[in-house]
């Protein structure tokens, strides 16, 4: 395999998409060497069909909203690969949403998931519906639209959604309520992400947040650093941002940034559980603003059109959406200081900042494997859902817990250089191929 040439067919094939071009490019280059030194995998082109989706189905989503006004929107299933399991990921509402977007966040899927240890495949979907200001009613009924298309495609062996951005408790909650009615089956096991009298997991909502801590932790231990009193800038303010800033708070570290698309705010003394909740509620408000937050808690600040990573700190973790760390802000975080990045938002880093952070030397981790620990959980769910069981907070923390440090350590083992530099990027996108790479192998050529 030649990078330059399989890029230079997709650019072609694919003109424009440029979120799944550089999601593609990225890992093609760190598994090239490898792939390489297996002629198997390129005698069955293993890399030419993992690249393109399994199938794509879109969809129109017509709904009425409050004012009576009849809105349509674009739904989206992407189902990636299905080499080890049914096909898993979360579904994404955003006014960005198109299928490039969601093209790369199935392929990232695929990879995370085989990273799991647990049987997924890859999927995403979605939809360029905007929460945004929408009523309770209007997410209610659009997210019923959608499932009146969506239901046929999907099942707990088939594939399974769950949330994403724009998609949390609530969405979920719509989603199953039109699936059941349609299905006419309590069917569980085939969204996860579920209330938790309804067949969700304990856990489930804190776990991408955690999770990302765990492997941090490992990544610390790794180096021989400890997180307990280090600084923490997070981006974001949503489900995974408050997990995240809940289990830094717990483990000793001082969260001294959170930002949303308005600006950033600086928290110098850290979180505490009131400012914790807080981010809860400000996520429900569907304002997608952060600004508040200084208004009720005065020993923080609010700098309007700035990021979290303009803001000193050992530890920077993006917890928000692709590409929202960019070169320059790599740049400015190593002149301050920072020794730690690691993405928590799926493709969170521009591939310039990966670079900069590579050259600088410091620990950097992909989102593929920090931010696994969400989908970890919701392959815990499904098994849950398939016993008829629910297991205690304890008992799906600790799976997660050993679930993380599996992660890190297919990392240290595929991504440990001759100088003892541990690549995480290699590390994660080398695991998560080779996982899949020889399902495909021995399923033959379908
Ligand atoms: N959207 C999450 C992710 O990017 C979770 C997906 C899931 O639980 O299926 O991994």
């Amino acid at each position: 395999m030649n990078v330059n040439n399989v890029m230079a067919d997709l650019e072609r094939k694919h003109p424009g998409e440029n979120e799944y071009l550089q999601a593609v490019r990225e890992v093609l280059e760190s598994i090239e060497e490898v792939y390489n030194e297996h002629p198997e995998f390129e005698k069955a082109r293993i890399v030419e069909r993992m690249v393109e989706p399994d199938r794509i189905i879109t969809f129109r989503v017509t709904w009425v909203d409050d004012k009576g006004e009849i809105q349509t929107n674009i739904g989206y299933r992407v189902q990636f690969n299905s080499a080890i399991g049914p096909y898993k990921g979360g579904l994404r509402f955003h006014s960005a949403v198109n299928l490039s977007m969601l093209k790369f966040l199935g392929f990232e899927q695929t990879f995370k998931n085989a990273l799991t240890t647990l049987p997924m495949g890859g999927a995403k979907g979605g939809s360029d519906f905007s929460p945004k200001g929408k009523s309770d009613a209007e997410i209610m009924r659009f997210c019923q639209a959608f499932m009146l298309e969506l239901w046929k495609n999907i099942g707990p062996d088939t594939d399974v959604p769950a949330g994403d951005v724009g998609v949390g408790g609530r969405e979920i909650g719509y989603l199953y309520g039109m699936y059941k009615k349609l299905a006419r089956e309590y069917n569980t096991g085939v969204l996860t992400g579920k209330g938790i009298t309804w067949g969700g997991s304990l856990v489930r909502p804190e776990a991408t947040g955690f999770g990302a801590l765990y492997f941090v932790q490992h990544m610390l231990h790794k180096a021989g650093k400890d997180i307990k009193g280090k600084t923490v800038a997070i981006s974001g303010f949503g489900n995974v941002a408050w997990g995240a800033a809940t289990k830094a708070t717990e483990l000793g570290a001082r969260v001294i940034a959170i930002s949303g698309p308005d600006g950033v705010i600086h928290n110098p003394n850290g979180m505490t559980p009131e400012k914790i909740d807080y981010m809860l509620e400000l996520r429900a408000s569907n304002r997608d603003i952060v600004a508040p937050f200084a208004e009720r808690f005065p020993d923080s600040t609010f700098v309007p059109g700035k990021k979290a990573w303009s803001v000193k700190c050992d530890i920077a973790l993006p917890c928000a959406f692709q590409n929202e760390l960019t070169g320059d802000d790599a740049r400015e975080l190593l002149a301050n200081g920072t020794w730690c990045a690691a993405e928590v938002s799926n493709m969170g880093c521009t591939p310039e900042a990966i670079a900069e952070f590579q050259k600088a030397g410091i620990l950097f981790a992909p989102g593929k494997a920090v931010n696994a620990g969400g989908v970890a959980t919701s392959g815990l769910e499904m098994t849950q859902n398939a016993q008829h069981l629910s297991w205690s907070a304890e008992e799906v923390d600790k799976k997660l817990h050993y679930i993380m440090s599996q992660i890190h350590e297919a990392c240290v083992t595929y991504g440990t250089q001759p100088d003892g530099y541990v690549n995480y990027v290699k590390g994660a996108n080398v695991a998560g191929f080779m996982k899949v790479a020889h399902a495909m192998l021995e399923q033959g050529i379908i």
